[in-house]
């Protein structure tokens, strides 16, 4: 299980700090979350403004 990124996000950058693992990083016109890395912890979800990050 992984969170995924939405195309909600609005590229503020406040998730990827909060990342434990370091699984999210700026992608083109969002930012992506690795699945492979993904520990699915929510804490980005409990940053996110817009509420863009979700587990799939
Ligand atoms: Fe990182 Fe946790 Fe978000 Fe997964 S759910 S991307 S481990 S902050
Ligand atoms: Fe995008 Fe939300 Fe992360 Fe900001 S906190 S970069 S809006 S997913």
């Amino acid at each position: 299980m992984a969170y995924v990124i939405s195309d909600e996000c609005i590229s503020c950058g406040a998730c990827e700090a909060e990342c434990p693992v370091s699984a999210i990083s700026a992608g083109d016109g969002k930012y992506v979350i690795d699945e492979g890395t993904c520990i699915s912890c929510g804490a980005c979800a409990g940053v996110c403004p817009v509420g863009a990050p979700s587990e799939k």
